[in-house]
């Protein structure tokens, strides 16, 4: 069984009384990859939030979005994918490489589900591939052969933790990130998207909500699903210069278009953001 402060260090593999990250992911996404134990954990969280996949949602739509901006706008052409997940239809590769082909995106994850999908999915894509690590043991994946063979830590590099960091329990969340931000080159990014506990005295409500699905996470087969607070997720990002808009809800990062439906209140449960390093 896991001991330290996440269960995810130790995979979850043949264990079925465990449900795995990615594969409850999926469940919120509607996908097939999943097994009973991951459906119910979706289960139990909709007892207490019946939007409760709007959380995935926003996420992975904030993901897609905050790619596009990268490669298009900021010229980004290094990803380095902390958490992937299993393959869904838009993975960071396939947003990039349809705005710039020659953008390399190294994955990485350790679910054997993740692994196998991933290297049936990359077999045939010689600037996208997929390794496995410990993401929250930085110098694990920052000295890892496939990671420094296929990046090129001289130029700027886009680091994403995007729905990951929630997963990590410990106290020491920014340290780790420190690390992985004092690695990069100048002009690099990072993207942070993580559960939110808005602490908003005039909605006190939405703290109820994040504190109730956080229990139902953590007491859960998963064991993971920390909403934390605004000071503590900015935190994550250390001395960054924070690109425009900064840390919001994740549906308020660029949207698409207006806003033609209000947002779930389980969609105010979400931030992301995405750091600068001058
Ligand atoms: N980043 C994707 C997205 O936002 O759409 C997927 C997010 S999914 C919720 C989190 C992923 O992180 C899962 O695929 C899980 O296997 C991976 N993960 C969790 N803890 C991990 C760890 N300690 N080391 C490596 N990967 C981990």
């Amino acid at each position: 069984m896991p001991t330290s402060d996440y269960p995810s260090s130790v995979p979850v593999g043949v264990d079925t009384s465990r449900a795995s990250i990615a594969r409850v992911y999926d469940a919120f996404l509607n996908g097939k990859d999943n097994f009973e134990v991951d459906r119910e954990v979706l289960a139990r969280v909709q007892s207490v939030a019946p939007q409760a996949t709007d959380l995935a949602w926003a996420n992975r739509d904030f993901l897609i979005r905050v790619c596009r901006f990268l490669t298009r706008s900021a010229g980004i052409e290094q990803f380095l994918d902390l958490g992937s997940g299993l393959p869904t239809a838009e993975n960071t590769h396939q947003v990039v490489q349809r705005i710039n082909p020659d953008a390399r995106v190294m994955y990485v994850d350790n679910d054997p589900m993740v692994l196998a999908h991933g290297r049936a999915l990359l077999a045939e894509n010689d600037k996208a591939t997929i390794a496995t690590c410990d993401i929250f043991q930085p110098l694990e994946v920052l000295k890892n052969e496939s990671v420094l063979e296929h990046l090129d830590f001289t130029r700027p590099v886009a680091l994403l933790q995007v729905g990951t960091l929630h997963h990590y329990l410990g106290a020491d969340a920014p340290t780790l990130m420190q690390t992985y931000i004092d690695a990069l080159p100048a002009g690099s990014f990072v993207v942070i998207s993580h559960f939110f506990d808005p602490q908003d005295p005039r909605e006190p409500e939405l703290s109820e909500l994040a504190a109730n699905m956080e229990d139902k996470f953590i007491h859960s087969p998963m064991g993971s699903g920390r909403f934390r607070t605004r000071d503590e997720i900015q935190a994550m990002f250390g001395d960054l210069e924070m690109i425009d808009p900064g840390l919001v809800l994740c549906d308020d990062w660029w949207q698409d278009g207006p806003r033609m439906r209000m947002l779930s209140a389980v969609r105010h449960c979400i931030v992301g953001g995405v750091g600068h390093k001058p």
